[in-house]
């Protein structure tokens, strides 16, 4: 694919900090080559609108996208896209559209997504861009607490906020043999990676995986801008 957005290249230079990243990435344990692969090739600095940004895209950093929100690091990104285990044509649910470069990931793994985002001028900035880089993904401007019933069941499901709890609504939208992974609140800034496999007797087999810092998965209130 040939990667083009106005004003924005993606230059030798970005190619080379992506090269670096994924060194960073395999340092620090990532081993899902298919992850890696992708991970080199989408151009991170697309999705990060601030100019003054651009050239801390491929730092393993966090960084704003508008409306008190953040792009995952890139760890955080390989980390859950290892764990969902993505096949081709896996159905995909993803809670938190944010920038939508953890939906052009699943994208270029193969995966058809689906994905809500709960705040307005994030959905109505990234549908365009995900469009324009020739990304084809259901988006919904709503509830991720809610899930997507109409489009149910899942074969993966990913949550890419804190949640205080597991929301009913997905476990009930994930395949048997579907995988969740979801960050669950420990305290107020901190979530454990949750692994979640639905088994033939609609239980769940959980597995943690590690602390991480993500964004509230915000509850109880209408989808505003
Ligand atoms: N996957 C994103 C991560 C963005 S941060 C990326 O790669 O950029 C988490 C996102 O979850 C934010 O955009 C936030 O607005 C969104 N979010 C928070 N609560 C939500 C909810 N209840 N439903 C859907 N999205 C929500």
């Amino acid at each position: 694919m040939q990667y083009y957005l106005e004003h924005v290249i993606d230059s030798f230079k970005h190619k080379g900090l992506r090269k670096n990243l994924i060194q960073t990435l395999r340092d620090k344990g990532i081993e899902d080559e298919q992850v890696l692969t992708v991970m080199n090739k989408i151009p991170r600095h697309f999705f990060i609108d601030d100019n003054a940004f651009l050239h801390y895209a491929y730092k393993d950093e966090a960084f704003p996208i508008g409306a008190s929100q953040t792009i995952s690091h890139p760890f955080t990104v390989a980390f859950q896209s290892s764990l969902l285990e993505i096949k081709k044509r896996d159905k995909v649910l993803e809670i938190g559209t944010g920038s939508g470069y953890q939906t052009a990931v699943l994208l270029e793994l193969g995966a058809r997504v689906y994905s809500i985002e709960r705040q307005r001028t994030l959905f109505l900035k990234t549908k365009p861009l995900l469009s324009k880089l020739g990304y084809n993904a259901k988006l919904f401007y709503g509830d991720g607490y809610k899930g997507s019933p109409s489009f149910a069941p899942f074969d993966k499901i990913i949550v890419t906020a804190g949640a205080p709890y597991i929301p009913d609504a997905l476990k009930d939208q994930l395949a048997v043999g579907g995988i969740m992974v979801i960050p669950v609140d420990i305290n107020e800034t901190t979530q454990v990676m949750n692994r979640l496999i639905k088994q033939p007797d609609g239980s769940f087999e959980t597995t943690e995986y590690g602390e991480f810092k993500f964004v509230p998965l915000l509850e109880n209130k209408s989808p505003k801008g």
